[in-house]
């Protein structure tokens, strides 16, 4: 055990014949020893740093000054250190003072030299495992990672991180009569122990799925669940990571909007509408239902930039698109095409229905009074889903009946 007896060792003894004689053994056993003959001075050189012991023996009754449970307390407020007591007195009152401070033990004087270095030993080691044991404790308490550990048996929780707890808004003393069940939305009994049978069975050494938790004041929140079972104290405990998703999924929903929206009108792209289109061909093929697409193109757009400015030209594309918005069905899509031309789907809708559709947006949009620009009209085409279509040889059909509305004079529907 070279490691533990490099270590510093300070001896606190108002006799500095005991303490010499304490030194003197430490040696022989091949530590370093150093002495203070008073409380303060223990105090003093080591708080500030000129001596820096890996373990201190403290007498307890030291003549005028400061006692050594004093000088114990005034040390561990400076410093983490472990402290073992050394005393000839066995009376109550000093074992109360030494009970009184956090310490490693407490060694009569006279026991022996065997005695007395197997407890600085196994004080120096058990210091060392506490310090491992604190920093993991530190780590997991204050980790952003939310913690959980069960039992296997009761599914009660044993211990519950802080960022759980701040974000579940309960105390440990709440969770401790807790379980996953009141905190997974959508989770019952037979369902947790389904879950956790791969881990029962040896199959999998961890879990990973996600999942819903509910707050105290019975909000929820997306979460990404890791499970693994340990042992605490010949039992089975079930230790869960989780992550809670809600900045992640609200960053995804905002690049998914970024990428599938025209930064102009706010309406969806071409890209997103070629794709819903495909998925709606999809549907169809199985649901046998029907639906329609209308293509519409603005009447003369070059002139409403060339009289009125860029600008003006935007605001009308904007303000077309709003009215369409505002006019659809939920389960419409409306996109910008390129230009100034844009494409509806209608799902459930026949052709009929389109024509109807295309025919109110056509006259609410020649009555639509844009500032600085005035009145605009539209040309509209509409095409219906038939059995063998595909996303290009629909579109290419309400392109061309669009530009029959063109042909036939503009601000119509064909
Ligand atoms: P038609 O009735 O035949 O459709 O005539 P048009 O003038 O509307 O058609 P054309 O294709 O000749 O012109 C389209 C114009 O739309 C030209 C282009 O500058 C304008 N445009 C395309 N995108 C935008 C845009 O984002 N903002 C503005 N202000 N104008 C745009
Ligand atoms: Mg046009
Ligand atoms: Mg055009």
């Amino acid at each position: 055990m070279k490691t533990v007896k490099d270590k510093q060792i300070l001896v606190v003894d108002d006799s500095k014949f005991l303490a010499q004689i304490t030194a003197d053994t430490l040696r022989r056993y091949g530590y370093q020893a150093d002495i203070a003959l008073t409380g303060e001075e223990a105090v003093e050189k080591v708080c500030s740093g000129i001596l820096s012991p890996g373990l201190i023996l403290m007498d307890i009754e030291m003549g005028a000054g400061i006692d050594g449970a004093q000088a114990a307390r005034l040390l561990q407020q400076c410093r983490e250190i472990p402290i073992v007591f050394l005393s000839a007195h066995t009376e109550m009152e000093v074992v109360e003072k030494i009970r009184s401070v956090a310490s490693y033990g407490y060694v009569l004087r006279g026991t022996g030299e065997n005695v007395l270095i197997s407890i600085v030993e196994m004080a120096l080691q058990l210091y060392e495992v506490n310090s491992l044991a604190n920093m993991y404790q530190q780590i997991n308490e204050n980790s952003l990672i939310e913690i959980y550990i069960f039992y296997l048996e009761t599914f009660k929780f044993l211990a519950v991180n802080r960022g759980a707890r701040e974000n579940l808004g309960y105390t440990m003393e709440e969770l401790s009569n807790m379980t996953p069940l009141d905190l997974e939305a959508e989770l019952d009994l037979l369902s947790l122990k389904a879950r956790l049978e791969p881990l029962v069975c040896g199959s999998n050494e961890q879990l990973l799925f996600n999942s819903l938790h509910r707050r105290k004041d019975g909000s929820l929140y997306p979460v990404e669940i890791r499970l693994q079972f340990h042992c605490y104290r010949g039992k089975k405990v079930c230790v869960a990571f989780v992550i809670d998703q809600t900045d992640r999924m609200a960053l995804e929903e905002e690049l998914w909007l970024l990428a599938v929206t025209d930064t102009l009108t706010n309406v969806y792209n071409r890209r997103y509408f070629t794709q819903k289109l495909e998925e709606e061909i999809e549907r169809v093929k199985r649901s046998g239902c029907s639906f329609s697409l209308i293509m519409l193109d603005i009447d003369h757009f070059k002139n409403v930039n060339d009289l009125f400015g860029h600008n003006a030209g935007d605001l009308v594309l904007k303000s077309m698109a709003e009215m369409i918005l505002n006019r659809i069905r939920k389960i419409d899509t409306i996109a910008r095409w390129g230009g100034e031309e844009f494409v509806l789907l209608l799902p459930e809708s026949d052709g009929n229905a389109a024509m109807v559709l295309a025919e109110t947006l056509r006259r609410q949009l020649s009555q639509m009074e844009i500032p600085g620009v005035g009145k605009i009209t539209a040309s509209f085409g509409v095409a219906s889903y038939s059995s063998g279509d595909t996303v290009d040889t629909l579109v290419n059909r309400a392109d061309k009946k669009m530009y029959e509305a063109k042909s036939a004079g503009r601000n119509c529907v064909r």
